[in-house]
């Protein structure tokens, strides 16, 4: 078991706080100044232009584990958390370089800036773009139940696994909405195709995505998960004390899609219980959660 020891971290950066995206890049540019061993990429754009990044620390070539946050917009506590985690691991691993000599860990913290930003109630600038979303959201001025882009997409419908049967599931929406809409067809979004290249474009051994609430977590597709998605999801279980639940009906989500695509262990994680978005009052429980799995993904289980 490696060591994760945070005694005298002097917490420098606030990450209990409405994680918009500008609170994320100002992040991101502190986090970069200060430690230089970890490696950075854009992987596409937001709708609205924003980068969309991801985070790469660790020594090994051939297992790379993805963690993902931020899909859904009124999920963004996840976006704050992971942050916190890989802050906390930059300072790990500075003083004990070994923790991550087995596996390099792949960290996408928001997938979704736009919508984000939405739920933390800052508009777009453009006159077009507000008027719609408005509309989309039924002309309320609440954002908090948005879990799209900011067109009205769900990300986490976009993924080319049984796609087309999305719309047989009851709540699903056919046209664009502040949720659970598919799109026009599958990887319309960019948000979504960011994610899809960087996964094609790399050799990821598991994935993990990160989602509110439920406190449960997701391990199969369509009996397309390999043996040791079952092993690993019985320790998941243990470890965090998350119900393991094998299938929901689902489709077209981001890791039905690896699942599928790779046979592969891919997790779909429900971080949290309550209200999307989630108090901050819940803050140091789910991170207690989260860094007891980033931990079992950085050790070696063999
Ligand atoms: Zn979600």
């Amino acid at each position: 078991m490696v060591g994760w020891n945070n005694d005298g971290y002097l917490e420098l950066i606030n990450y209990r706080t409405n994680f918009t995206s500008e609170r994320f890049y100002s992040i991101f540019n502190e986090l970069w100044r200060l430690n230089k061993c970890f490696s950075w990429s854009v992987i596409g754009f937001s709708l609205l232009g924003k980068p969309i990044l991801e985070f790469r620390i660790g020594n090994s070539k051939d297992n790379i584990i993805h963690i993902n946050a931020g899909m859904h917009a009124n999920e963004w506590n996840n976006s704050a958390l992971l942050m916190k985690l890989f802050d906390e691991l930059l300072l790990n691993s500075a003083n004990n370089s070994k923790i991550l000599d087995n596996v390099t860990l792949s960290i996408v913290p928001m997938i979704n800036p736009d919508g984000i930003d939405l739920v933390l109630n800052n508009f777009p600038n453009n006159d077009f773009l507000r008027e719609n979303i408005i509309k989309i959201n039924k002309f309320s001025l609440d954002f908090s139940g948005w879990k799209a882009n900011i067109r009205g997409v769900d990300i986490n419908n976009q993924f080319p696994a049984c796609w087309e049967l999305i719309k047989t599931i009851d709540f699903k929406k056919s046209e664009y909405s502040s949720r659970d809409f598919p799109g026009p067809y599958p990887l319309s979004e960019p948000e979504a195709i960011a994610l899809y290249n960087l996964t094609l474009n790399n050799n990821f051994s598991e994935v993990y995505a990160l989602h509110s609430q439920g406190e449960e977590f997701y391990w199969g597709f369509n009996n397309q998960e390999p043996p040791e998605s079952e092993f690993l999801a019985d320790k998941i279980e243990k470890i965090t004390g998350y119900k393991a639940v094998r299938t929901i009906k689902s489709y077209g989500g981001y890791k039905d899609w690896f699942i599928q695509d790779y046979k592969k262990p891919g997790f779909t994680i429900e971080i949290g219980k309550g209200i999307n978005p989630l108090p901050l009052s819940r803050f140091e429980t789910d991170l207690n959660t989260l860094r007891k799995l980033i931990l079992f993904c950085i050790t070696d289980r063999k």
